[in-house]
């Protein structure tokens, strides 16, 4: 035996035998930072979780690169937020990984909005106008309380993957979920102020973060998701902000700043910058960072304005 051969067997024998082995954890990819926490908080030790955005991307457009194809091929699941937000990029990803576990309708697609019920669902999809929505508005992330969906829907996929673990699975879902709803009390209580306020964005991001605080969505820069904005509708737009006295426009950080601040200058309405997912600034590490941050920034704009 070489004395190479032996220090590997060694360093197997040290592997603490209560905590799987990195070789014996279940490889899961998110597509986005915010499913990755989920992930590790439901999963500990038994998961090695890696996520393909980071966090300051567009969830409908995230920049593919063969890395992540790579990095698909040998994953147990790939959790995503579902209803198609990710259309832009998976499909593609999906195919190039040649990973048969991991396809749509497959135990390792873990698809996070099964418990959601949608907003916005088209009568009529015509994705040749460049609809970004084709099944309902699927920013469900922003919403913590569909965030407890969502972590339910995770647990509910590596339970499918691992049965026999899934008393770790269960207790350590009831400990996250029960660490969600005390945030989720507290932003209730913090977020008391922005009941009522009216909010433009530029793209229909913030509506159920909207919806879960009493907050009144009025419109979009964009023509429609995913649809750029022309002249007459800015105009239209700025008129109706002025009309209905909103009280911020939102720009969220993917989204070009020019046009956002032309729009909040002309209509002397106070502009607030968001992230859309965790980990897209450097206090928003987490899911609940995240939330923090954007209830924060609501609250901190308005006591400026
Ligand atoms: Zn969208």
């Amino acid at each position: 035996m070489t004395r190479f051969t032996t220090a590997l067997l060694l360093a197997f024998a040290l592997v603490p035998t209560g905590r799987a082995a990195a070789a014996d954890k279940l490889k899961i990819v998110t597509t986005i930072p915010d499913l990755a926490d989920m992930t590790r908080q439901v999963g500990g030790d038994l998961v090695d979780v890696t996520s393909i955005a980071t966090g300051v991307e567009d969830i409908h457009a995230v920049p593919m690169k063969p890395s992540f194809a790579v990095l698909l091929n040998g994953a147990d699941a790939v959790v995503v937020v579902g209803l198609d937000a990710e259309h832009g990029f998976l499909p593609g990803l999906l195919e190039a990984s040649r990973n048969p576990k991991i396809q749509r309708d497959q135990p390792g697609y873990i698809d996070t909005s099964v418990y959601v019920t949608p907003l916005e669902v088209p009568t009529r999809i015509d994705r040749s106008l460049g609809d970004q929505h084709p099944m309902g508005n699927p920013h469900i992330n922003l919403d913590p309380v569909m965030g407890k969906d969502m972590v339910r829907a995770i647990a509910d996929g590596l339970i499918r993957l691992d049965p026999a673990h899934e008393s770790t699975y269960t207790a350590n879902l009831a400990t996250y979920t029960a660490k969600l709803d005390a945030a989720i009390a507290r932003w209730e209580k913090e977020a008391a102020p922005l009941r009522g306020k009216k909010l433009v964005s530029y793209h229909p991001d913030l509506l159920y973060f909207a919806e879960r605080f009493g907050m009144e969505p009025v419109g979009t820069i964009e023509l429609r998701a995913g649809v750029d904005p022309t002249p007459s509708h800015i105009e239209q737009l700025e008129e109706q902000m002025r009309r209905d006295k909103v009280d911020m426009v939102v720009r969220e950080l993917h989204y070009p700043a020019g046009l956002a601040e032309t729009v909040a200058q002309a209509t002397g309405t106070k502009l607030v910058e968001l992230p859309v997912m965790a980990g897209g600034l450097p206090d928003t590490k987490d899911y609940i960072s995240f939330v923090d941050h954007n209830v924060r920034t609501m609250l901190e704009a308005l006591k400026g304005s």
